[in-house]
């Protein structure tokens, strides 16, 4: 009923108190899955299969499948995913992995996790990932891999970071967190690494109810390890081969899951649409947009603009009921736990640029056109 009655006075006529876009919907994903999802868990609580089911062995299957790689691994959550590919990997104390400067925390922490040395470098100010050139000049004798984190949804120059990976002996690891579905020539996000690691924690483009994550991997001894690791170094059932963790994804949560996967192409597709059409509604204005960079498909985790005036627009568009973020407001090298990493400031001149003008705007799938336009026509009447 208030739907209809919303519907019945615009918004743009509703004087004060516009309709809410929110910077995510989570509500209406599941409003929309509502009836699979409840029969889901009713099935999981009724049979009990908590714990390493046939619903975790079959999502690890169809997402490692999505991927284009033959194996997956799911975990409890992304972080422990990078952590237990870093293990998988052989890299721990001693070894040094280069990671880009402006990403989510959790990049840098499962490094430092495994005991490893995480080596900050800036990235390029297109696609906001590593920058390859300074990642060549980071590389010594200790470095054994580079964490390369698809940000926003848009994958790195994967050509140039495998051609650096070869040069100098590294591993490729992927922070594929942000970047479920998104492509490099056509190849999926998480199968150019030794291994891809994924978060579906609850807002990412596909989302768990709950913490969740995995590694994918084409390699199977590799999927063996990871699968072992993650489940106390078990390898049969009275038998533990190494030390490990309990980090095992639910099986509640892969029942979640392979209810959404099919849906996970046209939530990227509707990301992509609304992508667009900010492209060209804020076209023009004093703000720079995300650009999809030749031979990639951005899946738009986030719709990332940049505004010299950031804060006020921020203001603006909360006093309109128009929610917005900032990824990631305050460098990781100022941050309290990564102190003592000990890089100064300026160091990183683009992450400090990107840390004071990004913000991120709406692009969830289940905003309507309408709710793409009414943002555009704040943004363009801030400015205007
Ligand atoms: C979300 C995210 C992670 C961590 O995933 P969790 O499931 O929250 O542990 C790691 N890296 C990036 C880039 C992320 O966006």
């Amino acid at each position: 009923m208030r739907n209809t009655a919303r519907q019945a006075v615009p918004s743009e006529t509703a004087g004060n108190s516009p309709e809410p876009v929110g910077i995510v919907d989570l509500a209406s994903e599941h409003r929309f899955l509502g009836r699979k999802l409840k029969r889901e868990v009713q099935r999981i609580l009724e049979t009990g299969q908590f714990v390493l089911g046939r619903d975790l062995s079959e999502f690890e299957n169809a997402f490692a499948a999505y991927c284009g790689v033959g194996y997956g691994a799911g975990t409890n959550s992304g972080s422990s995913a990078i952590e237990l590919a870093l293990r998988a990997c052989g890299i721990g104390p001693g070894d040094e992995v280069i990671v880009p400067a402006h990403t989510f925390i959790a990049s840098v922490m499962a490094v430092l996790n495994v005991g490893a040395t995480p080596v900050l470098v800036d990235v390029e100010p297109r696609a906001f990932s590593l920058d390859i050139d300074l990642a060549a000049k980071a590389v010594t004798a200790r470095s054994k891999a580079v964490l390369v984190v698809h940000l926003y949804g848009q994958m790195a120059d994967m050509g140039a970071l495998e051609d650096l990976a070869r040069g100098h002996d590294l591993l490729l690891i992927e922070d594929a967190a942000q970047a479920h579905g998104a492509a490099f020539r056509n190849r999926k996000a998480g199968s150019f690494g030794a291994c891809g690691c994924f978060s579906f924690y609850p807002t990412k483009n596909l989302g768990a109810a709950g913490d969740a994550g995995m590694v994918v991997t084409s390699n199977a001894s590799l999927a063996r390890r990871l699968k072992r690791l993650r489940n106390h170094g078990r390898s049969s059932h009275d038998r533990f081969v190494e030390v490990g963790f309990n980090e095992r994804m639910d099986n509640l949560q892969a029942a979640i899951l392979n209810v959404k996967l099919p849906n996970l192409e046209e939530w990227n597709d509707r990301r992509r649409k609304h992508a667009a059409l900010y492209d060209r509604l804020l076209a023009g204005l004093p703000l720079s947009l995300p650009e999809e960079l030749p031979g990639r498909r951005h899946v738009y985790h986030q719709y990332v603009v940049r505004a010299r005036r950031r804060s006020a627009l921020a203001k603006h568009l909360e006093s309109r009921a128009i929610g917005t973020a900032v990824h990631y407001a305050s460098p990781l090298h100022r941050q309290p736990a990564l102190r003592d990493l000990g890089p100064l400031a300026g160091r990183f001149p683009v992450t400090e640029r990107l840390a004071r003008e990004v913000l991120s705007l709406p692009v969830h799938p289940y905003l309507r056109e309408k709710d793409v336009r009414r943002v555009a026509r704040e943004i363009t009447a801030f400015f205007g």
